[in-house]
Parts: structure tokens; sequence; C-alpha cells
């Protein structure tokens, strides 16, 4: 049993996160996005999927990565 550090919740299938050499427990997915997930430098959304870096900028996608100037990048996935 562990208790998500995002909404408090006691979950007898939590999970751990081991990121930048500290551990996160979550219960969800939703929770552990909301913690620890980027955020995409255009729009502001969560980066869930590979995203793109483009000058130590994070981008959802090449599309956000192309609004902001970013003419050069592709998505890898
Ligand atoms: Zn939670
Ligand atoms: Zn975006």
């Amino acid at each position: 049993m562990a208790q998500c550090e995002v909404c408090g919740n006691d979950y007898d299938k939590a999970f751990e996160v081991l990121l930048s050499g500290s551990r996160h427990v979550f219960d969800s997915f939703e929770c552990a996005i909301h913690a620890v997930a980027p955020k995409c430098a255009h729009c502001g959304c969560k980066i869930v999927g590979h995203g793109v870096e483009a000058d130590g900028s994070l981008y959802c996608g090449a599309h956000c990565a192309r609004r902001s100037g970013r003419a050069e990048l592709r998505d890898r996935a």
C-alpha cells in the first residue's frame, strides 16, 4: 500500500516513478502526468508522448515547435 503524492489516495496498486534520482508515488497515470510530465512551450499542454526538443524547449509535437519558429523539426515517432 502506498499513498499517491498528488491526490492522497491510498491504493494497493500504486506505482513508483524514479525521476532524476527522486522517488514519486502515484495511484494513477493521470496523477503521474499531472505531477511530472513536462509542458509544451507553445500550447502549455502536458507532454505524454515523445515530444520534440529544440534549444532546450520542449514541445508536444512538431506542429507546436513549428508555430514557435522551429521549422526544421519533424515528429520522430
Ligand atoms: Zn492520485
Ligand atoms: Zn503543444
